[in-house]
């Protein structure tokens, strides 16, 4: 059974008309061992810790600024959210289509909340917290081509027609800030749509990005902006000590227009200083240390790296089964069609690296999850054509040592901006109501905010950045528990067991 909504009632939590106060245990272990005779003995003790939170349960208007608006995920995004709102309809050759919000965590997935009689309750896992409706976001950003969004939307070639012609009104209007272009960090095929850029230095440049993100506030009268690139994959920055690896040598390189430090970085340091969050969709080195150590310092949120829509999340589910199995993954050796503008960038190799990093990442990772004997090798190709679909295969080790393959053919005609357009929102929308939560340990004196990297965000993204030192969690199901389970802690409820005692 499904419900709309519902109010936890517990001595540990508190509705007040600005907050929700909640006291919480959590449940966790500690570790200890013992070297004896050269064998370690290894002991688990358990250990409860008093949490608690506070949410702030204003919904603030929130502008969402898109690096990259008019591309393939900006123009169906921003459509995606105005056939909403709008409540349009269209027809295609089989019927009349309705605008949904499918695909987003927040917006269309639910979490189980009880039983009752006999029953399992379950609600829209947006009902857990206050969080902004993404009907209400305002749509803004920047892009190297001056295209507006109603023809960016039909260069893209994802919606339907009959779905452009009724969007189209709204979104003529709708056309990018000038960008930051430097044609070293992204393919020389794409400079034929570089005509709408910020001219100057880097400082200039900053101060421009800093300049547009006010304006866009104080325009639109919004109370809150998000940024997040969805432009093109930019080549990896060197990291190089003195230039890009404090804080203080970051902001010193922005000063003397180094020419290493790149457009998505600049954005980024631009949104620190705002105290503006800002989400990396993008596999590339955007969070240089500099940057994050400007982030940590500065106490503002940064996310990423990359989405992780069709193809990855398909792979990590899969290896999530295997590994639980006891079933060794042996290889995945995955073939990308890819036929978008993206695709174009990624067959120069210099921006094509930073898209496999990830992937790779995903995969290496996984080890530590897996018992010693299963080291898995890791066999990537992609390669990149005009038309568009993705296979992939991935070989298992299983009882006795024989072995199974499992392939995959995705046919998604270059439509993967309908992957990625809800995980953008899911994002934006998570990094929103993360800025509103605060937390304090016992024996903390003060509440603080979640640390400035958001792992939070992990479940939506390919190669989570974590702060350093933080262990890496990829498993899709485990990144989902975090996520749910820290709303829940919020509202003063346990995390999510599935143990079902009470009926057994
Ligand atoms: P796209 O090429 O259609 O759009 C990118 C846009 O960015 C273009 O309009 C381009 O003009 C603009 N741009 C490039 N450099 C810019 C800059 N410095 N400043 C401002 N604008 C700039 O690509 P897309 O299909 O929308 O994908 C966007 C990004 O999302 C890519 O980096 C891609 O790797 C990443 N991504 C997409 C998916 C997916 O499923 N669609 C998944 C993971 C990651």
């Amino acid at each position: 059974m499904f419900i709309e909504s519902f109010k936890v009632e517990s001595p540990n939590v508190k509705y007040t008309e600005s907050e929700i106060h909640s006291v919480y245990n959590y449940e966790t272990t500690e570790l200890v061992h013992e070297n004896k005779n050269g064998i370690y003995q290894w002991t688990v003790k358990p250990k409860s810790v008093k949490y608690e939170f506070k949410t702030d349960t204003h919904v603030p208007k929130l502008g969402v600024m898109l690096v990259g608006w008019g591309g393939n995920n900006g123009s169906t995004l921003t459509g995606g959210v105005i056939a909403n709102r709008e409540g349009i309809s269209w027809a295609t050759k089989d019927k009349v289509q309705q605008a949904n919000y499918f695909g987003s965590l927040t917006q269309a997935s639910t979490i189980r909340v009880g039983s009752f009689n006999g029953e399992e309750i379950y609600a829209p896992f947006k009902s857990l917290l206050p969080m902004v409706n993404p009907d209400d976001i305002v749509f803004g950003g920047w892009d190297i081509s001056d295209m507006n969004l109603a023809d960016a939307m039909a260069r893209a070639k994802v919606f339907d027609i009959d779905l452009q012609k009724q969007l189209r009104p709204y979104m003529e209007s709708m056309v990018p800030l000038p960008g930051i272009f430097y044609p070293d960090f992204i393919a020389a095929n794409q400079g034929s749509r570089a005509n709408n850029v910020i001219k100057g230095t880097k400082k200039d440049q900053v101060q421009q990005i800093i300049k547009d993100m006010r304006e866009f506030k104080e325009k639109n009268k919004v109370d809150k902006v998000v940024v997040l690139w969805t432009a093109n994959t930019e080549r990896y920055s060197n990291v190089i000590v003195g230039l890009n690896d404090t804080m203080e040598s970051l902001l010193a390189s922005v000063d003397k227009n180094e020419s290493e430090i790149s457009p998505s970085t600049l954005y980024a340091i631009a949104c620190v200083l705002e105290n503006i969050p800002f989400i990396n969709g993008s596999p590339q080195n955007t969070f240089v240390p500099g940057l994050i150590d400007l982030a940590i310092r500065g106490n503002s949120l940064i996310g990423g790296d990359d989405f992780k829509s069709g193809q990855t999340k398909m792979k990590s589910v899969l290896v999530d089964f295997l590994v639980g199995a006891g079933i060794k993954p042996t290889s995945i050796v995955s073939y990308n069609h890819l036929g978008n503008n993206d695709g174009m960038n990624l067959s120069a190799p210099q921006t094509f690296d930073p898209k496999r990093s990830p992937k790779a990442t995903l995969w290496t990772t996984w080890s530590p999850a897996m018992p010693s004997f299963m080291s898995p090798a890791s066999i990537l190709t992609m390669l990149l054509s005009s038309s568009m679909f993705h296979m992939w295969e991935i070989a298992r080790g299983q009882w006795m040592n024989t072995h199974q393959r499992y392939s995959w053919c995705f046919t998604t005609l270059a439509e993967d901006s309908l992957l990625a357009a809800p995980i953008i929102l899911d994002l934006v929308l998570l990094a929103e109501l993360s800025t509103r939560i605060q937390l304090k340990a016992e024996g903390e004196g003060k509440f603080h905010s979640f640390h400035p990297v958001a792992t939070i965000l992990s479940y939506l993204t390919k190669a989570p950045l974590v702060p350093p030192g933080t262990p890496v969690v990829n498993a899709l199901s485990k990144q989902r528990a975090m996520l749910e389970n820290i709303l829940r802690a919020c509202v003063g409820l346990a995390p999510e067991n599935n143990m079902i005692l009470e009926y057994k």
